[in-house]
């Protein structure tokens, strides 16, 4: 049914050997269950998010987010495969549907680095594949027949990873059905790989559809001066630049963090827009917080920012798959 067919498009991978020298003291490293997390879910970097980590810092935030431990290879039993009900949810392979209007096209697992938190970690069948040209025509043709639907929205992996052409198709066969009325482009990219984005990228996303970027920054650190470039291109081309967080242990599960992370974001032009309580993803149980935890770190975080602009929603999508849900 699908295949790997695909090269990723974006800044070459730094090898994990050069990540593991950079990153662990002799006397730390522990390269078996390492290469045997790596099994479980793949690894990638890019340069420049590796140099976004202080190697100094064995609890560096960044490093928290993409360098996979040994902690991966423990489950524990409330931990869910497809942790948000998306299998339940798929009316057609790479579609996810949980609401009439809208419905998320899967068009690649390839990320420019692997978050070990990630909750389609098992995309979208337990194996790492992705959807061949015929799949994922069919399941643009699903998208033209079913005409409650508004929205559609790429995702993945990274839809970013694929290559320019590839998405002016996409978005040119989007853009040609009739019903649809909005177009989101869900993507890590700026954070990973900003120098993935340059303007023939934002060409091939242009359409006559009105397009919202919503971009997943974690930590204030993955804030630079390459976002603004990149996010300058987005709005340029009239495309607004949403943001959306998971709430992880290590990284920002305190308001301080996420005081700074929101108003960073918002000099940046980019909106705040949800706050998700971190799912049930296996091997990712050292990311959980108690939901109690949460709803306190987002008291004050409403307290500190007034309940304004920067504040986003803080959300749960429960694995029923019946989607998103305000907390509280
Ligand atoms: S970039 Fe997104 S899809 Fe890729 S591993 Fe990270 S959270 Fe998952």
């Amino acid at each position: 049914m699908a295949t790997s067919r695909r090269t990723l498009t974006g800044s070459p991978a730094v090898p994990l050997a050069e990540v593991v020298d950079r990153l662990e003291t002799g006397k730390n490293r522990d390269d078996s269950a390492r290469l045997e997390a790596t099994r479980r879910f793949p690894v990638r970097w890019t340069r420049y998010y590796l140099d976004l980590i202080d190697p100094a810092d064995p609890a560096d935030p960044i490093r928290r987010i993409a360098y996979p431990e040994a902690a991966e290879l423990e489950s524990h039993p409330d931990e869910l495969a497809d942790p948000v009900g998306e299998r339940d949810r798929s009316p057609q392979p790479y579609i996810v549907r949980k609401h009439a209007d809208r419905a998320i096209l899967l068009t690649t697992s390839r990320c420019h680095v692997y978050c070990r938190f990630c909750f389609r970690r098992s995309f979208p069948d337990g194996e790492h594949r992705d959807p061949s040209v015929e799949v994922l025509d069919a399941a643009i043709d699903y998208l033209a027949r079913e005409t409650d639907l508004r929205e559609v929205i790429l995702s993945g992996g990274d839809p970013l990873t694929l290559p320019d052409d590839e998405l002016r198709r996409i978005v040119g066969c989007l853009a040609g059905i009739p019903h649809l009325t909005q177009l989101r482009i869900h993507t890590r990219a700026p954070v990973h790989d900003p120098a993935r984005i340059d303007r023939r990228l934002v060409e091939a996303l242009t359409s006559k559809l009105p397009t919202w970027v919503v971009l997943h920054f974690n930590h204030p650190r993955e804030i630079t001066s390459e976002t603004r470039r990149v996010v300058s291109l987005f709005l340029e081309a009239g495309m607004p630049v949403l943001n959306q967080t998971v709430l992880l242990a290590g990284v920002n599960d305190d308001a301080s963090t996420l005081e700074a992370l929101c108003r960073g974001l918002l000099a940046q032009r980019i909106k705040p827009y949800y706050l998700h309580h971190p799912d049930r993803v296996p091997g990712a149980g050292s990311f959980y917080i108690d939901i109690e935890r949460g709803k306190r770190i987002y008291g004050e975080l409403t307290r500190r920012l007034g309940g304004g602009l920067a504040l986003p929603a803080y959300v749960i999508d429960p694995p029923d798959g019946s989607g998103k849900v305000p907390v509280g």
